[in-house]
């Protein structure tokens, strides 16, 4: 490969991840009240939205709605009514606390620890590295 095609290459990839960056929006709840039960059916969609494991926002859920939760074929099921709206509120939070960048407001962080109850988040975008209460 020579050097224009190597600049080409660089290029390509780096309009790629603009793009992606621009058009982040935070995912709507796609849920179902069955009985006492609700299931949020799109919990792949926004665990990989917020590219963090189901498991860890189902942690967060109980938390935040007082109920178990757990995960099968169907998706998350959630031991309570919810109505789609607090759900969806709680999903927002969830992102904004969380998953969006406090410095840059860009979505692309990790999860670099957990100690004495605080998230240690780290942004891939900027570089940030803050603490937040854990759930
Ligand atoms: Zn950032």
């Amino acid at each position: 490969m020579d050097y224009e095609q190597l600049l080409d290459r660089a290029f390509t990839k780096f309009s790629g991840i603009s793009e992606e960056k621009v058009d982040f929006k935070i995912p709507v709840a796609d849920s179902l009240v069955q009985g006492s039960k609700t299931i949020l059916k799109n919990i792949a969609q926004i665990a990989d939205t917020a590219r963090r494991s189901k498991e860890e926002i189902g942690k967060y859920l109980t938390k935040e709605l007082a109920a178990p939760v757990s995960i099968d074929a169907q998706g998350l099921n959630i031991g309570a009514k919810v109505n789609a709206n607090s759900l969806n509120e709680k999903i927002r939070k969830y992102f904004e606390m969380y998953v969006i960048c406090k410095e840059c407001h860009k979505p692309d962080t990790h999860i670099q620890g957990v100690e004495r109850g605080y998230i240690t988040i780290v942004c891939e975008a900027c570089g940030a590295r803050y603490t937040v209460k854990n759930y």
